[in-house]
């Protein structure tokens, strides 16, 4: 997934992904530290919105379409489409992706961590 969208309340979310992520690694990182890895976000925040939101999300911040026929060298009847499901925006260390959507949401969490770690295509 290339990058993985609108804003509602600023305040509300980066409380609420603040909230989120000290829940989850308060009871994972405990005594495991030292065979770990650690990162600490200086900023994140988090923006849940549904599958056309992040879609139009996605356009708007990087004014590509959010559609894309893949892959480009193979036969045309192996092409698919993929769609743009959730996205990290590095400018505005911003994650946007589906609520309770733990795999999407977790894909971008680390982008936010380690940056761009898919291979160039
Ligand atoms: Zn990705």
């Amino acid at each position: 997934m290339a990058a993985r969208s609108c804003p509602v309340r600023h305040g509300t979310w980066v409380i609420l992904g603040s909230s989120i992520l000290a829940l989850t690694l308060s009871g994972c990182t405990i005594g495991h530290l030292e065979h770990g890895e650690e990162y600490e976000l200086s900023a994140l925040r988090v923006v849940f919105l549904d599958a056309s939101q992040i879609q139009a999300k996605y356009e708007e911040i990087t004014g590509q379409s959010a559609v894309v026929t893949t892959p480009r060298l193979a036969l045309e009847t192996q092409r698919g489409e993929e769609v743009v499901v959730g996205f990290y925006d590095f400018r505005t260390q911003t994650i946007y992706c589906p609520k309770m959507d733990f795999e999407v949401c977790g894909h971008e969490l680390h982008h936010a961590v380690l940056g761009h770690f898919h291979l160039h295509q």
